[in-house]
């Protein structure tokens, strides 16, 4: 079977870790310093459940609660990653607003989600329990994890589990 390309978003507010997510999914590393202010696609090819995908993983800059998501966020992008991190209070009021925003623009029914609460290696810092984010997943249907970027496999269970949600969706689900 040739792969199929697909489009995933990370967004959430700034410092969250979504570039770092990427950039240990692609390049299995973790990078402590990297520009925030770019807005970067990164391609790999995976397998999950025995089927290629050639994926864009697109590395937002990051939102704020008063954020306009602009339209190329919108077309073409077959999924989301929302991403918050559990030593942020910001950032989990953050990722509301942008649930808010991509379900106005794309409906409920229709859209891949899935929450992701990272670096929770930091656990010392902690704000947000993991109960917390999986209420929050709870109301919205959604799957959630914990990640940290610095754990490669906590970052891998997220593009398959992205992956597979855009699946069941694009199969239509009738878990609505
Ligand atoms: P972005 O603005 O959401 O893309 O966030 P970055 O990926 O640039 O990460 C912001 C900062 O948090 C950087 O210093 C990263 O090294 C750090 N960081 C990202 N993910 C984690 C994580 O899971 N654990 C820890 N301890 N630090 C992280
Ligand atoms: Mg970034």
């Amino acid at each position: 079977m040739p792969p199929k390309e697909r489009k995933i978003a990370f967004m959430g507010f700034r410092s969250v870790g979504k570039s770092s997510l990427i950039i240990q999914f692609v390049e299995k590393q973790f990078v402590d310093s990297y520009d925030p202010t770019i807005e970067n696609t990164f391609t790999t090819q995976v397998r999950v459940n025995g089927q290629d995908y050639l994926l864009h993983s697109v590395d937002t800059a990051g939102q704020d609660e008063y954020s306009v998501i602009p339209q190329n966020y919108f077309i073409n992008i077959n999924g989301y990653v929302l991403v918050y991190s559990v030593n942020s209070q910001k950032s989990f009021e953050v990722v509301k607003h942008v649930y808010d925003k991509i379900i106005d623009m794309k409906g409920r029914m229709t859209v891949p989600i899935v929450l992701v609460g990272n670096k929770k290696d930091l656990r010392f810092e902690r704000v947000i329990s993991e109960e917390e984010g999986r209420r929050l997943a709870e109301s919205w249907k959604v799957p959630f994890l914990e990640a940290s970027a610095k754990e490669h496999p906590s970052v891998k269970d997220v593009f398959e589990t992205a992956i597979n949600t855009m699946t069941l969706k694009e199969n239509g689900d009738s878990n609505e």
